[in-house]
């Protein structure tokens, strides 16, 4: 118990020792019993091809992949495509644990590290792609500098002749003030810069810090597929589909967000040669107004971060999902995948209907401008 409070926190400690007595003593299999005619949906980001994992908490590793692929098999848990288990969902015919896995973003690992092995599993997974990182082939600006602040090999970052302030020598132990530098150089390099000027001041902190931008931009821990690789996916039977191209779909903005669809369908279509038309609202950030813009654009469904099974009352355009994370003890991921979700929902997310974190350490991806 204390190794896995010392990995976890008190919190998701207790959950955890709770949810393995409920399997110890049958209560999962009964939840299994409520959960046999709804659709699981299941959610992941970036797998691990470094370090990334002790770092954010969206890069699942390797191991903890299998294993979760070996407990989906051993759960019997019906992995189909997200195709079959809207139909299924629409029809009512869902039985035997329906299980849909989605992956968010579209990072390398993805064809890296979760392709391999979701193959060896037979299982199928829909990977909703932004696209801009694929055009550019360059590591997301943001995490390079979260990474730099993170993970400096110096005490003191000494920062100099930068555009976007003075000299300054950052203290990297006082937080507050880390963080302030760290979110200079990321607003200024997001809104005043173009990519290849995003990538020299990426270059030039990473060396303040210490750190091998050489290696980051080599083992692609923060860079997207390109788009071979997503062609390549598609003829493997993976299933692409929309994200946006800059990674945002403003809830007050209709003529923006439906550009950002649009760039997004005909990069992926021209590597795929299928039409995409389900989405995944980047940041889980969504609103009902935006229905009538993602009918317009013929788009079908629509998965959002709010945890939770769905039925044949889920609108089909804000889908629930079981986010995975991490931190999250192998117990947890177990019940989860079993469909306790709804019982879960104390330590899952909030629905972040209307909300809009523009300036968050949430954010995985970048805001670039340009
Ligand atoms: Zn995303």
């Amino acid at each position: 118990m204390k190794g896995v409070a010392g990995r976890y926190g008190w919190r998701r400690a207790v959950k955890a020792a709770f949810l393995h007595a409920c399997r110890v003593s049958g209560v999962v299999h009964i939840f299994r019993l409520f959960a046999k005619r709804k659709l699981l949906v299941l959610c992941y980001h970036g797998f691990e091809l470094d370090d990334e994992s002790r770092f954010r908490q969206i890069f699942t590793p390797r191991d903890s992949f299998r294993h979760q692929l070996e407990v989906l098999s051993a759960q019997k848990s019906n992995v189909v495509s997200l195709g079959e288990g809207l139909a299924r969902l629409k029809e009512g015919r869902l039985t035997g644990n329906t299980t849909v896995i989605t992956i968010d973003d579209g990072f390398y690992g993805a064809y890296a590290v979760a392709a391999p092995l979701l193959e060896k599993f037979g299982y199928t997974a829909t990977i909703y792609v932004s696209t801009y990182h694929v055009i550019k082939e360059t590591p997301v600006f943001r995490l390079v500098i979260y990474y730099v602040f993170d993970f400096a090999s110096v005490p003191v970052l000494r920062v100099r002749n930068v555009a976007w302030g003075e000299d300054q020598d950052v203290d990297l132990a006082d937080r507050d003030a880390s963080r302030r530098a760290m979110w200079q150089c990321i607003t200024y390099g997001e809104t005043a810069c173009n990519e290849a000027q995003r990538q020299e001041i990426a270059r030039r902190m990473s060396a303040y810090a210490g750190i091998d931008y050489e290696h980051i931009s080599r083992t692609r821990m923060f860079s997207y597929m390109n788009r071979g690789e997503i062609r390549d996916l598609a003829s493997r039977g993976f299933d692409i589909q929309l994200h946006t191209h800059r990674h945002r779909f403003p809830p007050g903005d209709r003529a923006a967000a439906c550009k950002e669809i649009e760039e997004n369908r005909g990069i992926l279509e021209a590597c795929t040669g299928y039409r995409p038309v389900h989405f995944c609202y980047p940041d889980g950030i969504w609103d009902r107004s935006q229905w009538a813009w993602l009918k317009e654009m013929g788009v079908e469904s629509a998965v959002t971060s709010d945890p939770g099974l769905n039925d044949r009352r889920t609108p089909l355009l804000a889908l629930r999902r079981f986010s995975y994370s991490p931190r999250m003890p192998d117990v947890e991921f177990a019940a989860g995948a079993a469909g306790l979700m709804p019982f879960l929902r104390p330590i899952a997310q909030p629905s972040r209907r209307g909300t809009r974190p523009l300036q968050t350490e949430e954010r995985h991806n970048g805001n670039e401008q340009k």
